[in-house]
């Protein structure tokens, strides 16, 4: 009878189910999105002429509980001008296999050059494609943007961007998203081109 109780009663379970509404996804063809603000792939952003705004001063770097990013900053000149002021990072790397996003390392940033995308599909098959560099990590160019290096376009001095950067903060549209996640991708040039699911 004890048996007959308990077959039934999982039969009941499995039967209730049947009519719950589908939790599976259909990934990869149609990826969840997740919440707006979820922690995902990082991004170094740019100035609305291009120039990047991380500066190479390594506090995300020193910030990070895992020791997941390495910052080398090199100095800018007339000639090879990548950030305004004086420094920029020459090598910048992230290894995600190290990451446990956190978000530390975005509250430390003085320029608010590194932000996080909600973009999650990092999955590799070996751990040196898990170590993102600029190539990965930079914003892509938005159209009126131009490829560094060159000259400040926006004033005579670094001042002139930062004290400016909250009525024009040079967001780095079509970054802070997961490319799937808005249909659209941005590529190099910063058009922007309307792409089904991948
Ligand atoms: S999110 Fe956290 S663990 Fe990842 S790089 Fe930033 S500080 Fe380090
Ligand atoms: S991302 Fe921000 S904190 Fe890190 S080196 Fe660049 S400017 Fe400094």
């Amino acid at each position: 009878m004890g048996t007959f109780t308990g077959s039934f009663k999982g039969f009941g379970v499995t039967f209730a189910h049947m009519f719950r509404k589908v939790v599976t996804t259909d990934y990869p063809f149609s990826p969840p999105k997740p919440a707006p603000r979820y922690h995902g792939r990082h991004i170094l952003n740019r100035h609305p002429d291009g120039l990047e705004k991380c500066i190479g001063c390594e506090l995300c770097a020193w910030a990070c509980p895992a020791d997941a990013i390495y910052v080398e900053g090199g100095d800018n000149t007339d000639e090879q001008r990548f950030s305004p002021g004086e420094r920029y990072a020459s090598i910048y790397q992230i290894n995600y296999a190290r990451c446990i996003f956190c978000g530390l390392c975005i509250e430390a940033c003085p320029t608010r050059s590194l932000t996080m995308s909600n973009e999650y599909e990092l999955a590799r098959d070996n751990r040196q494609d898990l170590i993102f560099t600029k190539k990965e990590l930079l914003a892509p160019l938005l159209p009126g943007m131009e490829q560094p290096p060159h000259p400040m376009r926006l004033g005579e001095t670094d001042k002139d961007y930062y004290l400016g950067a909250l009525d024009n903060p040079g967001t780095s549209k079509g970054a802070e998203r997961a490319p799937w996640a808005t249909n659209e991708v941005v590529d190099g040039s910063g058009e922007a081109a309307k792409e089904g699911v991948r």
